[in-house]
């Protein structure tokens, strides 16, 4: 099986799109990721999966703390920026929950801790024990199938 059908068949599964953050050192890093999910309700946990690769590898180990934001579907080009997917650097505001930056109008910013790495294949699994969690009404920016849509209602 080759890397670009295993990855199409992967895209076949439409998500949300979160910007995982953290700080290190007074320096705030951010990373567009979609490899998200629930884990546990007692205790609250949930688990995000990083690259190997990935600049933000090392700095949730340092800081071992990171925010996860759903993005809303208006914030399309966060999700660029911190994909790396715009040429020119943009800077971006955040804002603090708790210690823990997180990004303002996300629909949803949550907090964690991290409570377990488990390195797996060339992603590293953080299981983030939830701190905080702060929500706003709007609608999601999904990705599917490579590119980003917005919800359609079904009536
Ligand atoms: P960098 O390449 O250093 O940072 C990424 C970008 O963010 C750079 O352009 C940088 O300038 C910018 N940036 C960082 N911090 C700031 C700041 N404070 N202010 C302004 N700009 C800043 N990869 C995964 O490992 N796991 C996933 O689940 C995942 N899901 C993805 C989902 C989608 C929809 C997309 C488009 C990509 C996904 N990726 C995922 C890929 C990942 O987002 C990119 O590979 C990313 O560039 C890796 O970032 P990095 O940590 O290496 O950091």
């Amino acid at each position: 099986m080759d890397d670009r059908q295993f990855r199409n068949a992967m895209g076949k599964f439409a998500t949300g799109v979160t910007v995982v953050a953290t700080e290190v050192d007074g320096n705030v890093y951010g990373m567009t990721a979609n490899a998200f999910m629930s884990v546990s309700l007692q205790p609250k946990l949930v688990v995000i999966s990083i690259a190997e690769k990935a600049q933000m590898l090392e700095k949730i180990k340092q800081s071992g703390t990171f925010s996860v934001n759903i993005l809303a579907a208006e914030q399309k080009e966060l999700s660029m920026i911190f994909a790396g997917q715009l040429k020119e650097h943009r800077d971006v505001e955040f804002e603090h929950l708790g210690k823990i930056p997180v990004i303002p109008g996300a629909i949803a910013q949550i907090t964690c801790e991290v409570s377990a790495a488990h390195v797996e294949g060339d992603h590293t699994l953080f299981i983030g024990k939830v701190t905080n969690i702060q929500l706003e009404d709007g609608e999601p920016l999904i990705y599917y199938s490579g590119k980003y849509r917005k919800l359609e209602n079904d009536d």
